[in-house]
C-alpha cells in the first residue's frame, strides 16, 4: 500500500499515488454509469463513486521474530514460541507514508 489518494467506483477501491490520477479514475467511473444512465437511467451505485485522500491505514508493525528452536524451553530465550508463525506482530493505523 503506501499510496495517499483513493478513488471508490461502484465495485472498487484502488489508491493512487497522485490526486489526479483518483480524480481521472472517478471521472471515469462516473462517465461510465452517465452512459448507462441514458438506456436505463441512473444507477443508485452511481453515489457510491468518490475519491480522497488516506489518512490512515492499517499497518504492520512490532515485527518481532518467535524462537524456531527445536526442544527451547522457552524460560529464558526471550522469544515468543508459536510454532505456526515465524514472527508476530501488531497492526496500527498510520499515515500511509509512514512506511516508506
Ligand atoms: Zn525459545
Amino acid at each position: 500500500m503506501g499510496h495517499r489518494w483513493f478513488c471508490r467506483t461502484d465495485e472498487d477501491f484502488e489508491t493512487f499515488a497522485t490526486e489526479g490520477e483518483a480524480i481521472a479514475c472517478a471521472d471515469r467511473a462516473l462517465a461510465a454509469m452517465r452512459e448507462v444512465a441514458c438506456l436505463d437511467g441512473w444507477l443508485e451505485e452511481t453515489s457510491k463513486i468518490c475519491w480522497g485522500e488516506i489518512r490512515a491505514v492499517a499497518t504492520e508493525c512490532d515485527v518481532e521474530e518467535t524462537c524456531r528452536e527445536q526442544g527451547c524451553d522457552s524460560s529464558n530465550c526471550g522469544k515468543m514460541h508459536f510454532p505456526q508463525f515465524d514472527h508476530t506482530c501488531d497492526y496500527q493505523l498510520m499515515a500511509p507514508d509512514a512506511g516508506e
